[in-house]
């Protein structure tokens, strides 16, 4: 399940979906990951850590995995996390406001 939006209030845009969003603010330098490896994508969906993805989708989870601190504190000092709707939404129906 996608989240939709984050807590510091980015939406999911058309051509930004929130992983993007939080992998953006996550990435540090050097793609060095909380685990002091370096996790950058390679072919075929492997990371230069030596995991495995059977997707893209599963790729750029493990990036945010691994590029998310403890604290979920972004490098612009704000908190940043992935919000999922509890609510069920009938696909079509767009909520205005
Ligand atoms: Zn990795
Ligand atoms: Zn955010």
């Amino acid at each position: 399940m996608l989240a939709t939006r984050c807590s510091c209030g980015f939406e999911r845009l058309a051509d930004e979906e929130v992983n993007d969003h939080l992998q953006a603010i996550f990435e540090p330098d050097g793609s060095i990951g909380t685990d002091g490896r370096i996790h950058l994508e390679g072919a075929a969906q492997v990371c230069s850590c030596g995991f495995s993805a059977a997707s893209k989708a599963e790729l750029d989870e493990h990036f945010l995995v691994v590029f998310t601190p403890v604290d979920v504190a972004g490098r612009d000092g704000k908190r940043h996390q992935a919000i999922q709707r509890v609510t069920h939404e009938k696909p079509g129906t767009q909520s205005s406001g």
